[in-house]
C-alpha cells in the first residue's frame, strides 16, 4: 500500500497503524485484546523460570481480556467499550496478547483463533509470541490463517544485543529471533516486531542498532516500547537498588526519532509508547502522560524536518 508523508489528514510523520487499517479496510478499525490462557515457556521453566524480568503478573499483557471469560463474552465485552468511545461503525482484529500466545497444542489454537475470526465484524487476527516458541506444524497453521484472513504474528525481541537478552532473562538470541522470524517468512506471514527502549546497560546507539538490524528484515510492522518499571518484577527490585536509570522522555523521544528515521516508509508503526497498568508504574511516571510523548515525538519530527525512513539504508 503507498503512503505519502507526511500523512495529508494527520499530518504524522510515520505511517500509522490507524492510517494502514482504514485504507486497507475502508473504515475505522481496531484491536480486540482477547485473553486466551496461555502460559509461557519462560515463566514454567521450559526455556527458564521467573520470566523476563519486566514481566507483570499479567504476563506482560495488561489490557488482555477476563480470563474467566469465554472469546466471545470477552469480545463482546471489549467491543461495547470499544463501541462507547468510537462509535458503532468499526471492523476488529481480535488480539491474543498475554503470555506466549503459540504456547500450546494446535488444537487448542485452532478452537481459540477460529472461535475469534467468527466474531461479527472480525477482519483479521493478531498473535503475540516469542520467536523460539513456533514449531513448524504452528506455523503451517498460521500460513493457512494468513491465507484467509489479515494475520499478523507479533514476534517480541526487545533487542538485537544478546547481552541485555542475558540481563533481562529473556531466555533466547537474537539468532533464534531470526530463526522464528525465517520460519514465518517463508511462508508469508506477516512479523510485526517488538522492541524495548531502556533495557538495563543499553545506551541510545545500541537501542539504534537493533532497529538498523531489524530494518534490514522484510516486517510488516513494529511496536516501539518505552521500559516499563512495574511494581513486583525482578526490574523493579534492581530498580530500586540503583542499578540503572530510566529514560528521561527528551531521550526517549529522540531516540525513537531516530529510529523513525532509520525505520523503511512501509513498515507500519503499532505502537510509539508503552501502554500498561498505571497504578503499578513505578517509572518512568512521565509515560503515563501517553499525549504528551506522542505529541513530542510529532514536535520534534517536525522540527527537524523529517519523516520515517529519511536515513534507512537498504542492505
Ligand atoms: S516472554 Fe512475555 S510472558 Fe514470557 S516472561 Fe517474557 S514478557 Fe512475560
Amino acid at each position: 500500500m503507498d503512503i505519502t508523508l507526511p500523512d495529508r489528514v494527520t499530518g504524522k510523520r510515520y505511517n500509522t497503524q490507524n492510517a494502514y487499517l482504514k485504507a486497507r479496510f475502508g473504515k475505522k478499525t481496531v484491536k480486540v485484546s482477547l485473553n486466551g490462557g496461555f502460559s509461557c515457556p519462560n515463566i514454567d521453566g521450559t526455556k527458564g523460570v521467573g520470566g523476563c524480568t519486566y514481566c507483570s503478573a499479567r504476563g506482560s499483557g495488561d489490557f488482555g481480556g477476563d480470563l474467566e471469560k469465554s472469546i466471545a463474552e470477552q469480545f463482546a465485552a471489549v467491543k461495547s467499550s470499544l463501541e462507547r468511545k468510537w462509535g458503532t461503525d468499526l471492523l476488529y482484529i481480535p488480539y491474543f496478547q498475554a503470555n506466549t500466545n503459540t504456547y500450546a497444542p494446535l488444537d487448542k489454537l485452532k478452537r481459540l483463533f477460529g472461535e475469534a475470526l467468527s466474531q461479527e465484524n472480525a477482519v483479521g487476527l493478531a498473535v503475540s509470541t516469542r520467536p523460539d516458541c513456533i514449531s513448524e506444524k504452528t506455523a503451517d497453521y498460521l500460513a493457512e490463517l494468513s491465507r484467509q484472513t489479515y494475520l499478523t504474528v507479533e514476534l517480541g525481541l526487545q533487542t538485537v544485543h544478546d547481552i541485555t537478552a542475558e540481563k533481562i532473562n529473556r531466555c533466547h538470541t537474537y539468532a533464534d529471533f531470526l530463526h522464528g522470524y525465517g520460519v514465518l517468512k517463508e511462508r508469508g506471514i506477516n512479523v510485526c516486531v517488538h522492541i524495548i527502549n531502556g533495557l538495563p546497560g543499553e545506551n541510545r546507539e545500541m537501542m539504534l542498532e537493533t532497529v538498523r538490524k531489524i530494518s534490514t528484515l522484510d516486517i510488516h510492522a513494529v511496536k516501539i516500547h518505552l521500559l516499563h518499571i512495574i511494581r513486583g518484577t525482578v526490574l523493579a527490585e534492581q530498580f530500586l537498588r540503583g542499578e540503572f536509570s530510566e529514560m528521561s522522555m527528551e531521550d526517549y523521544i529522540e531516540t525513537v526519532c531516530d529510529q523513525l528515521e532509520l525505520l523503511p516508509q512501509n513498515v507500519i508503526i503499532e505502537r510509539l509508547t508503552g501502554d500498561g497498568d498505571k497504578s503499578s508504574l513505578i517509572a518512568p511516571l512521565w509515560s503515563r502522560d501517553k499525549k504528551s510523548v506522542l505529541n513530542g515525538i510529532d514536535k520534534e519530527l517536525r522540527r527537524r524536518g523529517t519523516v520515517q525512513g529519511d536515513r534507512f539504508v537498504k542492505a
